[in-house]
């Protein structure tokens, strides 16, 4: 660290930093970590990923990979001998690691921040406190909390506090006697019971948060999910009536505020038939609908998870395309026998392949994504579909 400004100390990128080149760090080498490696290798950085699979998608890409446990002590001190200022990519990092990071090292996003979106119980209470409005819920760790749900928060979604993703630790339920089931076959750890709400649409805001308190965000992105897991991201003027779209900023601004938040941060929102905004869930990283913004943004979520860990200047995005992203999954893979078409798909105009070198596929595994950007909305659907009638992703 070595300039000044509002909020702390800057990181400047090609200078040394006690002999090393000024090297940034991540926890967790998954694809959000490799996306982040490969905006901060643009910018002249280098990375150290601490990740324990050698043929993680980050630590294939970076300059340093750390292959260790996330709360191995002599990995972390590498980690931080390595780096000048530490990130993370998945939410589920140890909060412990990052406090350990955190007293040595700038650390951003904070653990305290992290350790609140890693239980719904929290995030919701937090939300609650912002302001904005959350699906009707009951808290269940025990017995007793089970007996007194109300009848009116079924049916319902139980969802573990805590590990859950793409749908994972979820069970839909609608009587008691499957809620009691589902709990235990949740091996009875802390969880929500959220009501079933009727989904008009689903999107979600990623802002960027300095040190000093100063925030820009990207544009609201509508979001289509399938079996739990996101499929289509759509970005452009109109995506969604303005007046829910403002109201999505502003409580995604209001929630990463109230954390005293520094770093990316994404929060999903459920559009309810009668066109109310609630609140889903947020995630403490660079998220899977942002992924767009790196064709169709002049600085991408990754460019400025970057800078707020860096300490420089935040600029507001702005969109400089329509664009849809489409997830590849693994499904994919199986369906082409492990070659699907890419030639055809990249004979499409506006097309950007993102593959995040995993070799194994798997159904429902995200391999990578495929943005599209052109110069209207219907020639960004037309190529999207297009392109998901090659890959045989279903119609959106
Ligand atoms: P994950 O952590 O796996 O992303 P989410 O809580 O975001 O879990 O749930 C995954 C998806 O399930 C959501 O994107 C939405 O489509 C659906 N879902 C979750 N909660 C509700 C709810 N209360 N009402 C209706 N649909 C829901
Ligand atoms: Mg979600």
């Amino acid at each position: 660290m070595n300039a000044s400004k509002p909020g702390g100390p800057c990181l400047l990128p090609g200078t040394l930093v006690n002999g090393q080149p000024a090297t940034l760090g991540v926890m967790g080498g998954g694809q959000l970590g490799r996306m982040f490696v490969h905006a901060a290798q643009r910018m002249g950085y280098f990375t150290a990923v601490l990740d324990p699979d050698p043929a993680s998608p980050a630590g294939l890409v970076s300059h340093h990979h750390i292959q260790t446990g996330y709360l191995d002590e002599q990995g972390l001190a590498q980690l931080m001998q390595r780096s000048a200022a530490i990130t993370t990519e998945f939410e589920n990092v140890p909060a412990p690691a990052l406090l350990t990071l955190g007293a040595h090292r700038p650390v951003a996003p904070a653990a305290d921040a992290v350790a609140i979106a890693q239980d719904r119980a929290k995030e919701k209470t937090h939300f609650q406190r912002c302001g904005v409005p959350v699906a009707p819920y009951a808290v269940i760790e025990t017995p007793g909390q089970l007996t007194a749900v109300q009848e009116e928060l079924l049916p319902g979604i139980l969802k573990t506090n805590r590990m859950g993703y793409d749908g994972k630790g979820q069970v839909r339920v609608k009587t008691r006697a499957e809620l009691a089931a589902a709990w235990t076959e949740l091996k009875n750890v802390p969880c929500v019971l959220e009501k079933m709400l009727p989904l008009k649409a689903e999107c979600s805001v990623i802002v960027a948060r300095g040190r000093d308190g100063a925030q820009v965000n990207f544009p609201v992105q509508l979001n289509l999910h399938r079996e739990g897991i996101l499929a289509v991201t759509e970005v452009h003027a109109g995506n969604l009536p303005s007046a829910l779209a403002s109201q999505a900023v502003a409580a995604t601004r209001s929630i990463a505020d109230g954390l005293g938040y520094a770093g990316v941060l994404c929060v999903e929102f459920f559009v309810l038939q009668d066109n109310t905004l609630v609140v889903n869930e947020m995630a403490p990283r660079p998220h899977n609908s942002g992924h767009y913004s790196i064709d169709a943004c002049d600085h991408s979520q990754f460019d400025l998870q970057v800078r707020t860990l860096a300490g420089l200047p935040l600029l507001q995005p702005r969109l400089h395309s329509p664009s849809i992203m489409l997830n590849l999954l693994g499904d994919i893979w199986l369906d082409f026998n492990d070659v699907p078409p890419w030639d055809k798909v990249l004979a499409l105009p506006g097309t950007h392949l993102h593959l995040y070198g995993k070799l194994k596929a798997s159904k429902g595994r995200k391999m990578g994504h495929l943005n599209v950007t052109g110069r209207t909305v219907d020639e960004v659907r037309a190529t999207a579909l297009a392109a998901a009638k090659i890959l045989g992703i279903e119609p959106f």
